[in-house]
């Protein structure tokens, strides 16, 4: 089982995709990665689509990744008296500490760490942005607002500060109840929501303790500012749209996207382009010619990995939305200008041995006659560094390590495969044969590149490059002792 496509895709689970049949055939439409979004839904309810994602997986007889997404610091306005309040444009309203139901006048915004970041002048929006205030006086327990934009504030709405740097914690305690319980359960990302500093991620690496990889969503102003650090320690990235266009003016969301993809791929890491990318697919069997566009222009860009929120996790149509990115995808990378754009794209900026040697399978690769490049790793990085080269063939990556095959489903290109744990380069290669042969990249007359690190299991030594014969009996016949 291969997929006809690099561009991997995400999707979310949810109450439209928890039972065994609608998860298989996400699977098998195209969905490489599913994320668990801890907003919603308690543990048991993670747990049952955990599980079931690992019975696809054992199933069907491929790695899949699970990401979950943890909630981090959302900021939420109290209660109302009368459970919802219209505000006009011109008036005045107030955000305080005091716990009682708020009214047309006033409403509580139980965070005393805002009110200490405040300054006069700082915006404050409500419900996705759609309503908008300036601050005009402010304290240690409230905030004297004019209100810019009007519209209904409601119950426990969200709230988003664009312009300081909050103090807040990285992780509420929730978050942390959610990041132990998601590595207990085995999941092989955790996203990072409302990410502000790279010291947030480093907080998480700390309590993750290497169960997990640790991907950062780039949804704040401040994290789009500190965007190098935070990708310096961060395992991926993910383009979190939605946030990012509420704390942001949204028209600057699309160069920070090409920005943040072009700086990812520099990086060897994977990032992910999320939010609205089929939305109208919630309610339609079609997508809109823009949404088809957005996808394709996310691909053409080089991410890694397109996703789906609430069409795959609680619309009518998941499965067609995930066809229609698997569609999309193959109709982009089929494209002649496709390759020339990712080509004209790549990064020289080569420092290592491992660099230079993903640089020549690439183009030894796609020069001659070869089927695929293959290779051998443990931690994942050779396999990230070879889609790094975005090559125009495939790649395969062999590890025994099981958390590694599923990291990598979220990499541009990387078909996993589970190897033995091989120590003699000769057996590498003839696994890789073997690997090309049964998951039809390759017969016995073809040829592959074959890059590992030897000795094996010493993580970061990559430095063999060997073009091999597919047919087992040659490989003994050429192989050099
Ligand atoms: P969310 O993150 O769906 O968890 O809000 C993605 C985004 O903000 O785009
Ligand atoms: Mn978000």
């Amino acid at each position: 089982m291969r997929r006809l496509r690099n561009v991997k895709i995400v999707a979310t689970l949810g109450p439209a995709s928890s039972d065994y049949r609608t998860i298989r055939a996400l699977f098998e439409a195209g969905a490489d990665v599913f994320r668990l979004n801890m907003s919603h839904g308690g543990h048991e309810d993670q747990k049952a689509r955990y599980d079931t994602i690992r019975r696809v997986e054992a199933d069907v007889g491929r790695p899949i990744g699970v990401l979950a997404d943890l909630q981090g610091p959302k900021l939420r306005v109290g209660t109302f008296r009368q459970g919802a309040e219209e505000l006009a444009e011109g008036a005045g309203f107030r955000f305080d500490l005091d716990p009682t139901e708020g009214d047309a006048t006033r409403v509580c915004l139980p965070h005393p760490e805002i009110f200490a970041a405040l300054e006069p002048g700082a915006t404050l929006l409500v419900n996705d942005g759609k309503i908008r205030v300036r601050v005009e006086r402010c304290g240690a327990d409230f905030a004297d607002c004019t209100v810019l934009a009007g519209g209904t504030i409601s119950n426990r709405k969200g709230v988003n500060v664009p312009d300081v740097v909050l103090p807040l914690a990285a992780l509420s305690e929730k978050d942390r109840r959610d990041l132990e319980f998601a590595c207990g359960l085995g999941v092989d990302w955790l996203a990072l929501s409302f990410v502000q500093r790279p010291e947030d991620v480093a907080e998480a690496r700390m309590l993750a303790r290497g169960r997990a990889a640790i991907l950062s969503k780039i949804e704040k102003p401040a994290a789009v500012k500190a965007f190098a650090e935070i990708l310096a320690i961060s395992d991926g990235i993910m383009v979190a749209r939605g946030d990012l266009g509420v704390e942001l003016p949204v028209h600057s969301v699309p160069p920070i996207q090409k920005r943040l993809v072009r700086l990812c791929r520099a990086a060897a890491k994977p990032v992910i382009v999320a939010t609205q990318m089929l939305e109208s697919m919630i309610e339609s069997p079609m997508p809109t010619r823009a949404e088809v566009s957005d996808v394709a222009t996310a691909i053409y860009e080089g991410a890694d990995a397109v996703m789906l929120s609430a069409e795959s996790a609680a619309g009518q149509y998941p499965v067609e939305a995930v066809t229609t990115m698997d569609n999309v995808a193959r109709s982009v990378e089929g494209d002649p200008t496709y390759r020339e754009i990712i080509a004209s794209s790549r990064r020289v900026n080569r420092q290592s041995v491992a660099d230079g040697i993903v640089a020549a399978a690439r183009e030894i690769a796609e020069a001659t006659d070869i089927n695929a490049i293959c290779c051998f790793s443990q931690s994942g990085t050779t396999a990230s560094l070879v889609a790094r080269e975005r090559p125009g063939v495939p790649i395969i990556a062999l590890t025994p390590v099981t958390a590694t095959l599923r990291r990598l489903c979220l990499t541009w290109g990387v078909h996993c495969v589970e190897a033995t744990d091989v120590d003699r380069f000769k057996m590498a290669v003839v696994e890789a044969a073997r690997a090309a042969r049964q998951h039809g990249f390759a017969t016995e007359k073809d040829f592959i590149v074959v890059t590992a690190g030897v000795p094996f299991k010493v993580p970061g030594t990559t430095n063999i490059l060997r073009v091999a014969p597919c047919d087992e009996r040659l490989i003994f016949r050429t192989d050099p002792e």
